[in-house]
């Protein structure tokens, strides 16, 4: 079973430099009046639609920023994406599962004096056959390409739930289709690092739900600025990685810090979390979504 991840980062709306192609020769007025009543318009019309742009930018980073002061229960969607034909009994294991992960998450919160951070709201099971992009490198261009692309998916999605999910403080997308081995199974995670979106791909079943919600609670925290807390060889980083870096003995922690992924059993040793109640907030992550100053 492989717990994999990536993050990346999501530009925001970009504004376009216009370059002019006729060039006015300084201290001197030609034509007698300058520029015609349609070149005018013109930059007037690009003008409004740079600061539309603009704008909303300002408008969209203050609102991301206003998630982390916690004076109100954060609103996600957790919407279910179906990639095939699932067991009958898959998505309702899921779902059942999801007031746990609310519970489980308001309790770490509750430690900090942060109260009901958040309510989930389960959109679909809605069918769709197209896989969500994955980046292709972490260059800019490339990461431009995979926003554009995960835009379109997102919103080709957004239109078969026939909801608005526009005004959801973050969106996780998750695409679960049937196993494709019996002996192993696997989660993915891709998120925007403080951005609204996210998407976690898992091959599920019944056996599958609290581990594709664990991974859907350390893509969310990503969509709250949260980071990494493993090491390049996947293991939980110490002290940042571990939930209670001052339990006596160190190992076996009893918790799977939310943004390390594991539950490290030993200095080298790491066992997937596989239940809800396994999952905890380290305070450096804490910190990082504003639950600790
Ligand atoms: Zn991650």
């Amino acid at each position: 079973m492989r717990l994999g991840h990536r993050a990346v980062n999501g530009p925001g709306p970009r504004g376009r430099a216009f370059r002019y192609a006729e060039p006015v020769a300084t201290g001197e007025r030609r034509d007698g009046g300058g520029r015609g009543l349609f070149y005018k318009i013109r930059v007037a019309i690009l003008a409004t639609i740079l600061f539309g742009v603009a704008l909303y930018a300002v408008r969209d980073v203050r609102s991301r920023r206003a998630r982390k002061d916690w004076e109100r229960t954060l609103s996600i969607a957790l919407v279910i994406v179906s990639d095939g034909p699932l067991a009958p009994d898959a998505v309702p294991a899921l779902k059942a599962q999801v007031p746990a992960l609310e519970a489980r998450l308001a309790s770490e919160a509750a430690r900090r004096d942060v109260r009901s951070p958040f309510s989930f709201h389960v959109v679909g099971p809605v069918e769709h056959r197209v896989p969500p992009p994955a980046p292709s490198g972490d260059g800019i261009a490339d990461l431009a390409a995979h926003a554009l692309a995960s835009y379109r998916w997102t919103s080709d999605v957004d239109a078969k739930t026939g909801e608005s999910l526009s005004s959801y403080d973050s969106r996780i997308y998750l695409v679960a289709h049937a196993p494709r081995s019996a002996d192993r199974q696997v989660v993915e995670g891709v998120s925007e690092d403080g951005g609204r979106v996210g998407t976690v791909v898992v091959d599920l079943d019944a056996s599958m739900a609290d581990l594709a919600l664990i991974v859907v609670a350390h893509e969310l925290f990503h969509t709250l600025g949260a980071t990494d807390k493993y090491d390049e060889h996947g293991h939980a980083r110490v002290p940042e990685g571990l939930a209670e870096p001052g339990r006596v003995p160190l190992y076996p922690q009893r918790f799977a810090e939310i943004m390390a992924r594991n539950r490290p059993v030993g200095p080298a040793e790491e066992k997937v979390p596989l239940r809800i109640d396994e999952l905890a907030v380290g305070d450096l992550t804490a910190r990082e979504i504003g639950w600790a100053p």
